[in-house]
């Protein structure tokens, strides 16, 4: 009998487990549980780990709902990242096409975390079979990283050392197309800014109140007029959380602002943060007022590196873009058809066909990405930020995404929660977690790999971690 490749092998592993990986996948989607609330779906993750031969630890980084699961022994040892949080809010039932929440739980799987996790578990279980059938040398770990969308768990993970030993990791993300992530993300660093002040009558006694909020507004016009002296591609927002109370006739004792401080590298964030910090300063005084701060999170800017990334594109060519069929085709169209934001069905229909190649009818009833996009490299920086970022500056990183959704569909809405537990969707985390196990395969036969991948993260971070983040700054697992 002829001896199978690694791509039909992996292939194989991945469909005697499709059963276990589905059922993953859609209990998550129904647990729908927000940052480091994480409780059920960790718990099944560790359960089926365990069942496969993995040693599981969990609470790692003092994170209840984070983990890690091992198999193997010695060098290589390779890292996949699976994330499994939801958002608030975003309640919604599976494969329908209208905004209907479910009862019982107020939020949903937006960003598809729940496909994220699944596929990491596919290609972890693969790669698991793979090293026992050749006994070969080498392991694999899953991390179970909670909390992506608010807190960060990775950055806290990555500061206090979970990630190092580790040669290379690799991840993927849900979304319409498929594609690997040559691209950067932005550092970004989320701060609480308090000031307290002293409380009057504002008629009968001004002179004796200190406006905390007056501080919060002066505070917020320094920034404002500091963007013009900051790089471009900085990007500053803030919220009021608290104005110090809703009587005018108060003198407002306390206010409080959330600061997201974004910029290509985590060293220019950290520079603004400073000259941020002095503006707070400078707004206390002014008023009279006391300021401090407290650093909620941060993450690193995403390095990808050059040579993971292509392995991992190689890898993402040879086992395809997932098998949709008929039904996924019309399951897809019926979201397509939905409105997402201002933009008319044709107009995103004729944009897609200028970017495929394809008509723009034939876009409208085929809405799924059947291609893999070509690698390219000196892409603009993604202008959002992924805790991925922090773990591809510890160690090696490439990422990609698989279509999982209709085309057009935009992330964090009731339409990507709407179909995060479709047959297409299943389909991409399969192929997602093939083309993840047959990347960490390559790394772990091929020496020279290895070491190539080494010199380019060398060369793309100096081969320091700044994390962006005091070592004082804990998980928020309040929810
Ligand atoms: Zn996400």
């Amino acid at each position: 009998m002829e001896k199978l490749s690694d791509l039909e092998w992996i292939r194989a592993a991945v469909e005697r487990h499709e059963d276990e990986i589905v059922k993953l996948s859609d209990s998550i989607f129904d647990f729908a549980e927000t940052g480091f609330q994480e409780f059920q779906s960790a718990a099944l993750f560790t359960e089926m780990l365990k069942a496969d031969g993995f040693t599981v630890e969990s609470g790692i980084a003092g994170i209840p709902t984070a983990f890690t699961a091992g198999f193997g022994t010695g060098k290589p040892v390779i890292g996949l990242l699976a994330e499994y949080d939801a958002l608030p809010g975003l309640s919604q039932e599976g494969g329908v096409t209208e905004c209907r929440k479910r009862e019982g739980n107020p939020d949903g799987h937006g960003c598809g975390h729940n496909l994220l996790g699944a596929g990491a578990y596919a290609a972890a279980v693969a790669v698991k079979e793979y090293l026992e059938k050749n006994r070969e040398k080498g392991t694999v770990i899953l991390y179970g990283c909670p909390s992506e969308e608010k807190g960060n768990a990775k950055t806290l993970m990555a500061r206090d050392g979970i990630f190092d030993g580790l040669d290379a990791a690799f991840t993927w993300h849900p979304a319409d197309r498929n594609y690997v992530s040559s691209f950067s993300s932005l550092a970004n660093v989320s701060v609480y800014f308090d000031f307290k002040g002293i409380t009057s009558h504002a008629a009968a006694a001004p002179h004796l109140g200190r406006s905390a909020l007056d501080a919060a507004e002066l505070m917020n016009v320094g920034v404002n007029y500091l963007r013009e002296h900051v790089i471009q591609e900085a990007r500053i927002h803030y919220a009021y959380t608290d104005v110090g109370g809703i009587a005018p006739n108060v003198v407002q004792g306390s206010s409080r602002l959330h600061y997201f401080i974004r910029a290509p590298k985590t060293e220019q964030v950290l520079e603004i943060f400073e000259r941020v910090k002095d503006i707070a300063k400078g707004a206390a005084l002014m008023t009279g007022t006391e300021s401090s701060f407290e650093i909620y999170s941060g993450l690193s800017d995403f390095v990808p590196n050059r040579t993971l990334t292509q392995v991992l594109y190689e890898a993402m060519k040879d086992i395809g873009a997932p098998a949709f069929d008929d039904g996924d085709y019309a399951a897809a169209a019926g979201f397509f058809s939905q409105a997402f934001g201002q933009e008319s069905l044709q107009a995103r229909a004729a944009a897609l066909a200028g970017e495929f190649g394809r008509k723009p009818e034939e876009i409208a009833a085929h809405p799924l990405d059947t291609g893999i996009a070509e690698l390219k490299w000196n892409m603009p920086v993604l202008p959002g930020s992924t805790d991925v970022g922090d773990v591809s500056h510890v160690v090696p990183t490439a990422q990609c995404s698989y279509a999982t959704m209709a085309l057009g569909t935009a992330m964090h809405t009731w339409q990507a929660t709407a179909q995060g537990n479709t047959s297409a969707a299943h389909k991409a985390v399969l192929a997602a977690g093939e083309a993840l196990a047959l990347a960490v395969v390559r790394v772990m036969q091929d020496e020279e790999i290895r070491e190539k991948m080494v010199e380019d993260w060398k060369q793309e971070t100096g081969g320091i971690y700044i994390c962006p983040i005091s070592a004082d700054v804990k998980p928020h697992l309040e929810g």
